[in-house]
């Protein structure tokens, strides 16, 4: 009998995933998780992101084992470790679904190169993204810097329908290999274990993630336009860690979604939540396009931005900020809510990075750090994308002189303060700091470091 490797990556699921069908339908399937920290460029998780993935790997071999398909997890570099559980199991295809960061493109490209020197089959797959970043180009040929037009490009489109998850009974019936135990890779916290709170926030399954695609298209998203700002009550989807651990595909979310247009035509909700998920979309074609967005400013005139490094004089602000302690309500409501939920309503990321970038002037990528290691749904993409927007450095970004005002916008989208009372009980106490910046007055200096580089 043929056998097969899947590599498994952001992909962790069973049903449309195109990878796994296709090692399936060859013959017998061994799924692989790599955990990678070690290939040049490729970033280490954060901590919220290494307990989901702990969890996500849990829910993923239960599913494979119904399949009868073993999910081996070994550790290293990516191309070595695949290469070698291919050559020890006698394989003859590896199959995977593409990544689009260039570190992880890099390992592929080594991987397929080590498969054709040694006459092993390769192939690889969309299912992760909608789109093909090299597909979709401006009139020009060049890659899309603008929203709109990029996502009437794409969405444009016919999607394929998502897939059936491979029939059981294609389990590798030679010698088994080897596998790291999970526990061993230590992703959950130990002591302290500071993950009751996400706990209680997540089920990191892709059960879950289907309930809850379901209950939103059901109940929620024909009042999504509105009630997608409103961090004081649930007007969310709160799909972003299932798709970003690809435990959802986009394909499924949006054949559902399809399904929901069709039966509340006239309601404007799907279609924001859609151009949301075309966000996704775009946030990934920036990636693709500029593989260094987490280090670069992607407009080159803000290298001139006289940002404060923390480390420096911006140290302990930086630290209030993470801790949920500047004395500006909404803000520290944000990081208290990430810190113990691993996630933050879209609202107040925006906020809060806006306050640290523009009220702080602290450099937007020691934000994107903190956020890369508190969320749980920190990606790749997404996370330094949305920084630049806010930073005004990135593309189709937020001008850098529209500063959001955390009080107004309090004021505005949790107008009875539910949000805020929720975690800052203290907010009318003694025990409350001063806020530890002058709005007004960091306003004008934010203003001022951005006429120094127009
Ligand atoms: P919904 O409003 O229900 O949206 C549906 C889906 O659309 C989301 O699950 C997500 O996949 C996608 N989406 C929505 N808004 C955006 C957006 N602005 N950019 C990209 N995709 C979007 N999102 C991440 O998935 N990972 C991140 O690391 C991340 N970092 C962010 C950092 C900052 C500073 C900001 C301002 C936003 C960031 N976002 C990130 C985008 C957004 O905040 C989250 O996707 C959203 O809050 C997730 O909640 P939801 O699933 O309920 O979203």
């Amino acid at each position: 009998m043929n056998v097969s490797v899947i590599w498994f990556r952001d992909d962790l699921r069973v049903a449309d995933n195109p990878a796994l069908l296709a090692a399936a339908t060859d013959g017998a399937a061994v799924g692989l998780y790599v955990l990678d920290e070690v290939s040049p460029g490729i970033r280490a998780l954060g901590g919220a992101a290494k307990w989901w993935l702990h969890h996500a790997l849990v829910d993923l071999r239960s599913e494979l084992d119904a399949l009868g398909i073993q999910l081996v997890l070994r550790r290293g570099p990516g191309a070595e470790v695949v290469s070698a559980l291919a050559a020890e199991v006698g394989a003859c295809a590896l199959y995977w679904n593409r990544r689009y960061g260039g570190p992880e493109r890099s390992v592929d490209a080594e991987l397929k190169s080590w498969a054709r020197d040694n006459g092993l089959h390769d192939e690889s797959f969309q299912a992760n993204l909608l789109h093909e970043p090299w597909q979709v180009t401006t009139g020009a040929g060049n890659p899309y810097q603008v929203f709109t037009p990029f996502w009437r490009a794409v969405s444009a489109q016919d999607f394929r329908a998502p897939l059936d998850a491979p029939a059981a009974g294609h389990g590798f019936e030679g010698k088994l290999p080897d596998s790291d135990e999970l526990d061993s890779w230590e992703l959950l916290p130990q002591a302290p274990d500071w993950a009751g709170g996400l706990r209680e926030s997540w089920t990191p399954t892709v059960a879950a993630g289907h309930e809850l695609l379901n209950g939103f298209l059901a109940d929620r998203v024909a009042e999504y336009s509105d009630a997608r700002d409103r961090p004081d009550c649930k007007g969310t989807s709160r799909l972003s860690p299932y798709l970003r651990w690809g435990q959802l595909s986009p394909f499924q979310v949006w054949a559902a979604l399809a399904e929901t247009r069709r039966e509340q035509a006239g309601s404007n909700g799907p279609a924001v939540f859609a151009s949301e998920l075309g966000w996704r979309e775009f946030c990934w074609h920036q990636l693709f396009h500029h593989p260094d967005m987490a280090t670069a400013n992607l407009r080159a005139k803000f290298n001139d931005f006289p940002w404060r490094q923390p480390g420096h004089e911006g140290s302990d602000q930086l630290v209030a900020w993470q801790r949920g302690q500047t004395g500006i309500p909404l803000v520290d409501a944000g990081q208290r809510e990430l810190w113990h939920t691993g996630s933050m309503h879209n609202r107040v990321r925006m906020v809060a990075a806006s306050f640290l970038v523009k009220n702080l002037g602290i450099d937007w990528r020691a934000g994107e750090q903190w956020f890369w290691d508190t969320l749980v749904d920190a990606d790749a993409a997404s996370n330094p994308a949305n920084w630049q927007w806010v930073a005004g450095s990135g593309a189709d970004a937020s001008p850098f002189f529209r500063i959001f005002n955390p009080l107004t916008q309090a004021k505005k989208f949790d107008p009875e303060g539910k949000y805020v009372g929720r975690w800052v009980t203290e907010a009318a106490s003694p025990e409350y700091p001063e806020p530890i910046v002058d709005l007004q007055e960091s306003r004008r200096e934010a203003l001022e470091g951005y006429a120094s580089i127009k």
